[in-house]
């Protein structure tokens, strides 16, 4: 039987193994997914709150446990692990008391004595889900969706299935049917029959953009709804009046956390010519004294990468943008999945460094001189995740920021995501939203009702 291996990357011990389930124990346990969705129904939205205020407490009282387990299949830093696990919590909280106000009737006046639209759930939704916020991407989807009363079928990565694990026990745990909340360990290969099934209403992708295709042409053809959360390129302008101070600051953190392995980093440097030398500079001070640590460390900031492959595609990713011209200014020797944060410089379109996503700790300098230039270079790009602007007058920026292509904007502030705000992408970065109101309404249908 096929197994899925966890292994730490920061020591190549092989952690844990997990057998691979077949095709036709996959729909055996959508078809009891089905089954508990359809007894949710009959749960109160007072009731769906309640549990998601459990998992809030579970996660919170398990935060150590849950954290070391990400840190040590995917390399997390174990104080980012553990705030991931308090924004896991967050997001219980906060569809637990907005939920049932985001999912009441909508009245609208018509030529009826009475017609309003009631937002039904859809049945079992798939999550297709990725390794590198191993809880946080499932429970974003999954809070919203336990209150719009679907049912959650999850297939994680093969690398973080220690953390599947523990999802389910949660589920469990805070009390609900053990079949509502159902892990699937499957082969990709499997993935097509598990949207064909009927049971399953809706699919939830975050990934590359080649997986989002894959899964979303399959729905398609079976017309399933889906929501893509793909990959991104975010730009990080530094305008000719930025803060240089704020610029740094935030640029470490937008590029550096979670080992650069977030689709959301700051990926583009792109910096006016009046800063760019202080930028690289500072840049540089600060990656001086920065290395690869044991994640487990609770001081550690930059851990190994979460596997050696994706370790060795940002090494060719660099050495081929350096081949063209571009400047390794520090960084970027590799061991295994431990790669030195890089910094490089003079950086143009055409090199893979600026053209395709970076998915590590590697920050690449691009020089502009006018507004326009700023613009043009940050929407060269396939994808339209969000972009950051650093400026001490946003207000003079106002058009630039319409015009820059994606999910977001944030001024003088690295992209993030939180529950009160939608979250997703424009062209390759995929479509839909989640958290907020956008994101719970996606797996619902607006059914009418109408009183003549
Ligand atoms: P990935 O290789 O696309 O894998 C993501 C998930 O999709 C995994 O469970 C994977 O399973 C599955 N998958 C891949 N190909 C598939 C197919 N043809 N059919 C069905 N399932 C398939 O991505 P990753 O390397 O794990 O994650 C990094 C990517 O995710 C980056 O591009 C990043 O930007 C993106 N991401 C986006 C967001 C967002 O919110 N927009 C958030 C985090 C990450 P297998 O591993 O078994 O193939």
């Amino acid at each position: 039987m096929k197994q899925f291996k966890s292994i730490n990357p920061f020591d190549g011990e092989i952690l844990n193994q997990y057998s691979v389930i077949s095709g036709d124990e996959a729909i055996k346990r959508v078809e009891s997914n089905h089954r508990a969705f359809t007894d949710f129904q009959k749960v109160s939205y007072n009731e769906r709150s309640h549990r998601l205020e459990k998992l809030s407490e579970l996660l919170k009282n398990n935060k150590e446990e849950l954290a070391l387990t990400m840190t040590q299949e995917m390399g997390k830093p174990i104080s980012q692990a553990i705030a991931e696990v308090e924004k896991c919590a967050w997001v219980c909280d906060y569809y637990a008391q907005n939920g049932d106000d985001f999912l009441s009737d909508d009245t609208i006046k018509t030529d009826a004595s009475n017609s309003f639209v009631k937002h039904e759930p859809l049945g079992s939704i798939l999550a297709i889900m990725p390794w590198n916020f191993p809880y946080w991407q499932f429970f974003r989807f999954a809070a919203p969706n336990v209150m719009a009363g679907n049912g959650l079928l999850l297939k994680h990565a093969p690398n973080i299935q220690g953390c599947a694990e523990h999802i389910i026990e949660l589920f469990k745990a805070a009390g609900f049917d053990p079949d509502y909340c159902q892990n699937l360990p499957v082969d990709v290969s499997d993935v097509e029959s598990i949207i064909e099934h009927k049971a399953v209403q809706g699919v939830t992708l975050t990934g590359s953009t080649g997986a989002g295709s894959a899964v979303a042409s399959i729905a398609g053809k079976n017309i399933k709804k889906t929501v893509l959360e793909l990959g991104g390129s975010n730009p990080f302008i530094v305008m000719e009046d930025a803060d240089l101070d704020v610029a740094l600051e935030k640029a470490w953190i937008g590029r550096m956390q979670n080992t650069g392995q977030s689709c959301i980093a700051a990926k583009r440097f792109i910096v006016h010519e009046k800063h760019v030398d202080d930028f690289i500079d500072g840049f540089l001070s600060k990656l001086m004294g920065t290395q690869v640590e044991n994640p487990e460390d609770n001081e550690s900031f930059i851990g190994p990468m979460a596997r050696i492959d994706l370790a060795e595609e940002l090494e060719n990713q660099m050495k081929k943008s350096v081949e063209m011209g571009a400047q390794l200014i520090h960084g970027g020797n590799r061991t295994d999945a431990h790669f030195q944060p890089a910094l490089l410089a003079n950086v143009k379109p055409g090199m893979p460094v600026f053209d395709e996503e970076t998915f590590g700790p590697l920050a690449s300098v691009t020089t502009f001189k006018t507004e326009q230039e700023a613009l043009e270079l940050a929407n060269r790009t396939d994808y339209g995740l969000g972009a950051s602007v650093i400026s001490k007058n946003p207000e003079r920026h106002v058009s630039l920021l319409r015009e820059i292509q994606g999910g977001a904007v944030f001024f003088n502030e690295i992209v993030k995501s939180d529950p009160r705000l939608p979250f997703g992408g424009t062209h390759k970065s995929g479509y839909g939203r989640e958290l907020a109101k956008e994101g719970i309404l996606e797996f619902t249908n607006q059914k009418v009702i109408y009183f003549a």
